[in-house]
């Protein structure tokens, strides 16, 4: 996949409705410039899986535009390649062409895309469902500001429990309970993201990337100074971070007590 096919799949799959992405190819004044897609992949609700779709425009046209062209709608269909019943509609607006770029606007996606309520956070933020709920559908739609206000609050009231359940997984007098008892009682931000870095064993940083750090610089970050699209992007960086430590660290706990079993049976 080219960089235009990766852009579009994207945008396709994740982006809500009135996000707009720029594709950069040449489209010269006299002749009309096609660009072709070929497959997204979604969730089939008639096969129950992660399928692919594909167009079911001939040659997988995407669309087809003049450099003169102005205000557009295109359609396109993409159906699953298994079950061929289900399929995703899409209405794409041009909203500007020139010589070098096309900038599109997605203003309709049927059926409704779901929201990707992700279950692990849904159990861990289960003391706050409605404020968690909330957030879920700001990013689904886009609303960046209002999304990362209330994924930062949560985040806040919940990140102790965060905290007991990393120092859970360590041994008590460990460097990293140290740090992490450090971190329940430290409270000027730029210490907090300092010290998350070391309050994290190495199986939750993947690569020597510290999600928890991570976690505390975003906290830290003002909504003020950003813009709607920064801050959906921050609001969608603190769910990456926090799924993959909490679904970690119980996969962790899980293997460490099927460890345990196992090893018990054998000594008997
Ligand atoms: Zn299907």
């Amino acid at each position: 996949m080219n960089e235009e096919q990766i852009l579009l799949k994207d945008f396709l799959e994740n982006k809500p409705l009135y996000s707009e992405v720029s594709i950069k190819k040449d489209f010269p004044m006299y002749n009309t410039t096609s660009v072709n897609f070929r497959e997204m992949v979604y969730f089939c609700d008639i096969c129950e899986s992660i399928k692919p779709l594909h167009n079911d425009c001939d040659d997988y046209n995407f669309f087809s535009i003049a450099y003169t062209d102005k205000e557009t709608m295109i359609f396109r269909r993409f159906s699953c390649v298994s079950c061929q019943k289900f399929y995703k509609e899409f209405l794409i607006r041009l909203v500007k062409v020139d010589g070098k770029s096309c900038t599109l606007m997605k203003v309709g996606e049927y059926p409704q895309k779901q929201l990707p309520k992700s279950k692990t956070l849904s159990k861990f933020f289960r003391e706050d469902k409605a404020e968690y709920n909330k957030a879920v559908i700001c990013i689904a739609n886009g609303y960046g500001v209002a999304a990362f206000a209330y994924m930062r609050r949560i985040v806040e009231k919940n990140i102790l429990s965060l905290l007991d359940q990393i120092q859970e997984s360590v041994s008590q007098d460990s460097a990293i309970s140290n740090s992490i008892n450090e971190l329940k009682a430290t409270s000027p931000m730029s210490d907090r993201i300092r010290i998350a870095n070391s309050a994290l064993p190495d199986y939750l940083k993947p690569d020597g990337f510290n999600p928890l750090g991570q976690i505390y610089g975003l906290l830290s970050d003002g909504v003020h100074s950003l813009s709607d699209s920064e801050c959906l992007d921050k609001a969608e960086n603190i769910q990456v971070c926090l799924e993959f430590l909490i679904s970690e660290l119980a996969a962790h706990k899980q293997n460490k007590e099927e460890f345990k079993k196992r090893l018990d049976a054998l000594r008997k």
